[in-house]
């Protein structure tokens, strides 16, 4: 199973060029390099014709797949020019693109269209993934687009609303045991074992595990530049395992090849404090990417132990940096994007307009760049924001139908 009946793609080692057969899982059986997907020219030729619109299917030819993909709403999300927060650090052109929009309320979905295409390819009776709840409540929801059962290996503290959103959609919901405080190894094997048994497939938002699933997530890019008009200097984007941060460079490389674009921007990515391989990695001036004993971020989507070599590398290639930034002020930013730029995002989405102000103190971005910082996902994810904010409200005796007794109770809070 697990064979994407691509035409004349490839698949290769990022670490030693060797091609490796089509639907092949995990690292490079040689030098345990990731596995990336190959393009012919022709395909990436098609970028030049491709309008933007609803859905990414239109973008078929360059994914690892043979028949179409199902639409849901995914893609085509807004690219909203900051009016406040951009301003009031200095910023004259922040651009924040909102992936709230897509069906699942995440950029997940990007990749739950394709690996329904791709679980379709493969001949599996079902779809498995492992997550901290955004991939479970997107693979959920493309499971019951391709009439296909879904099981969810779940961590066991992900926020409450995305577990509901995941069994809403008729996931198989188990939670597992640390399942992410166990090293990238251990996890990805757990996943390939398990899906095989069952004739799952095994769709793990993760390059080293599956090479595939990114695909979908590089139409960001294509969607940015076309409705910036040209790429941006800087993406800004939260980092976890690093697949949504390397999926972009690819498409602008994509886009680089297809003639679309002459220059891509500089890729900064940006991880918790208390969850920082890709951070200690890029300070350390390291080859690779080191797993760390324990990640104790509260922030749902980047609170993991492990980043892939591969984003490391798009940071070099790129030019890039990355940035780290403490909880409690990514908290503190997810209620003034919230207040001052009326989106209501989850608190990941906030990471990278954390630390847009350190960014230019430090001369890493400039005043003058054009800036697109990645929101992942929209704040019903995880919705501890709102529910404190509700609290403040819910026990309090409803005012009396009478204008005077109105306008005395409003500036009470
Ligand atoms: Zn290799």
């Amino acid at each position: 199973m697990n064979k994407p009946n691509q035409k004349k793609m490839k698949v290769v080692c990022t670490g030693c060029d060797r091609e490796h057969p089509l639907g092949t899982l995990g690292r490079c059986s040689d030098c345990d390099g990731i596995l990336r997907c190959q393009y012919p020219d022709e395909a990436i030729q098609s970028l030049r014709d491709i309008q933007p619109g609803p859905g990414i299917d239109r973008y078929r030819e360059l994914f690892p797949v043979s028949t179409g993909l199902p639409f849901l709403g995914e893609g085509n999300t807004p690219l909203i020019k900051s009016r406040r927060i951009g301003p009031s650090i200095g910023l004259e052109n922040l651009y924040l693109k909102y992936e709230g929009t897509n069906p699942s309320g995440a950029f997940k979905d990007r990749s739950g269209a394709l690996v329904a295409a791709l679980a379709l390819d493969a001949g599996a009776s079902g779809i498995l993934t492992a997550s901290s709840g955004n991939a479970a409540a997107a693979m959920s929801a493309y499971s019951a687009v391709a009439g296909m059962k879904c099981l969810i290996l779940m961590e066991p503290d992900s926020p409450p609303a995305k577990l509901r959103q995941s069994l809403a959609t008729g996931a198989e919901v188990l939670p597992v045991e640390g399942i992410f405080s166990r090293g990238p190894k251990a996890i990805g094997d757990l996943i390939l074992q398990v899906s095989e048994s069952l004739n799952y497939y095994p769709a793990f938002v993760w390059a080293p595990v599956n090479p595939y699933t990114l695909e979908g997530i590089k139409t960001l890019s294509y969607e940015i530049v076309a409705q910036l008009g040209e790429s941006p200097d800087v993406i800004v984007c939260p980092v976890g395992g690093g697949d949504m941060f390397t999926a972009q460079w690819r498409g602008y490389q994509e886009m680089i090849q297809a003639g679309l674009i002459e220059d891509p921007p500089r890729m900064v990515g940006v991880q918790s404090t208390s969850a920082p391989p890709l951070l200690k990695a890029f300070l350390n001036h390291d080859d690779t990417v080191k797993t760390l004993p324990a990640a104790d971020s509260k922030i749902s989507g980047i609170n993991v132990p492990f980043t892939g070599e591969h984003a490391l590398q798009v940071v070099k290639e790129s030019q890039g940096s990355v940035a780290g930034v403490r909880d409690e002020l990514v908290f503190q930013m997810q209620e003034r994007v919230a207040v001052e730029e009326g989106l209501w995002i989850e608190p990941v989405s906030a990471v990278p307009v954390t630390a847009l102000a350190d960014l230019l103190d430090s001369g890493t971005i400039t005043s003058k760049d054009k800036v697109v910082c990645i929101m992942s996902g929209a704040g019903f994810k995880d919705d501890k924001l709102a529910r404190e904010k509700a609290a403040t409200v819910a026990g309090d005796e409803p005012v009396p139908f009478d204008v005077e007794a109105i306008l005395g109770q409003i500036k009470k809070t």
